[in-house]
């Protein structure tokens, strides 16, 4: 079950959850309940800042 990060476009609050393959409905907001949050990709569960891509945190592409 892959984890994605998400990142409310209303709040901006940024956060991590487990999603079924078979789900492709957004998750609320944790902070503002809001379902307008955009959707990125994550293999891992630690990795919450820096690139997303290439894991570096002196990465600034994100
Ligand atoms: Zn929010």
């Amino acid at each position: 079950m892959p984890i994605y990060e998400y990142k409310c476009k209303n709040c901006g609050k940024e956060f991590e959850k487990l999603v079924p393959m078979s789900s492709d409905k957004n998750p609320e907001c944790p902070q503002c309940s809001s379902v307008d949050v955009i959707k990125k990709i994550s293999m891992t569960a630690s990795n919450t800042s820096g690139c997303t891509t290439c894991s570096s945190s002196s990465c600034s592409s994100t």
